[in-house]
């Protein structure tokens, strides 16, 4: 088969999941346990790379303000990042490298639900695994609530979780199917980031 544009040489692994679900903990801890096994892997977030474009143009200042955008700039910003964060890749991952990219299937925005792996995006980051991390809903507002770093009062707690984790497995599983790519689900066990790491490493493993 004639691979040629449909993958990139190196490996991409997109994680995906709701807000305070967990991706940058279990993330950092996969890294770890990669970089001690000799894994040549790079972790890049999504959103770094959308507020850094966002604040060189002067509109926001905070990761929390992005989903505050209109409607085009976060269009433009997305387009930009997936572009930024593959140039970047591409300096440092050879045929033996691994991505993996820190991200939302569905961002929930003051204008609706928000598609955080729409075509445009898909086809510059080309993943050959797109990974939803779940979590009980219960847990995750939980999780939320007590993470002081961030905005995330405007999810709704538990019931608004619920709603975006619906949005979530359906909007991974439609970029999966764009994208040609398998969709994995790994669970975040409350006190178990560690297990959902070794859950990921595995996966990587096998691509
Ligand atoms: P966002 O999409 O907003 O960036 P996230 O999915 O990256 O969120 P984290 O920032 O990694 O989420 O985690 C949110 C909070 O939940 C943090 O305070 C973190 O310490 C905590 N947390 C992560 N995983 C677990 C777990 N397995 N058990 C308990 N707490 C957890
Ligand atoms: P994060 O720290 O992962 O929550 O990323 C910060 C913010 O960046 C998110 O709250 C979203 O507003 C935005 N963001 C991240 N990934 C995407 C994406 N794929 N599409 C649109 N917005 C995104
Ligand atoms: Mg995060």
């Amino acid at each position: 088969m004639n691979m040629e544009g449909l993958r990139n040489p190196f490996k991409v692994v997109i994680v995906t999941g709701v807000p305070g679900v967990g991706k940058t903990t279990v993330l950092s801890l996969a890294k770890e346990r990669a970089l001690r096994r000799g894994l040549k892997l790079k972790v890049l977030n999504f959103g770094d790379f959308m507020l850094s474009f966002a604040v060189e143009r002067g509109l926001i200042k905070d990761r929390d303000q992005i989903r505050y955008l209109s409607l085009r700039q976060q269009l433009e910003l997305q387009s930009q990042a997936a572009q930024a964060i593959i140039k970047e890749s591409s300096k440092e991952l050879g045929d033996d490298g691994v991505l993996i990219v820190d991200t939302h299937a569905v961002v929930k925005t003051s204008l609706g639900y928000l598609p955080g792996l729409p075509r445009h995006v898909v086809d510059v980051l080309k993943p050959d695994v797109i990974v939803l991390l779940e979590a009980d809903p219960k847990e995750i507002a939980a999780r939320q609530a007590k993470d002081s770093t961030r905005y995330r009062a405007d999810f709704g707690g538990e019931e608004g979780v619920k709603e975006l984790m619906e949005h979530a497995r359906r909007a991974a599983m439609s970029s999966a199917v764009e994208a040609g790519s398998i969709l994995s689900i790994i669970v975040n066990r409350e006190g178990r980031a560690d297990e959902a790491a070794d859950r990921l490493l595995d996966l990587l493993l096998k691509v």
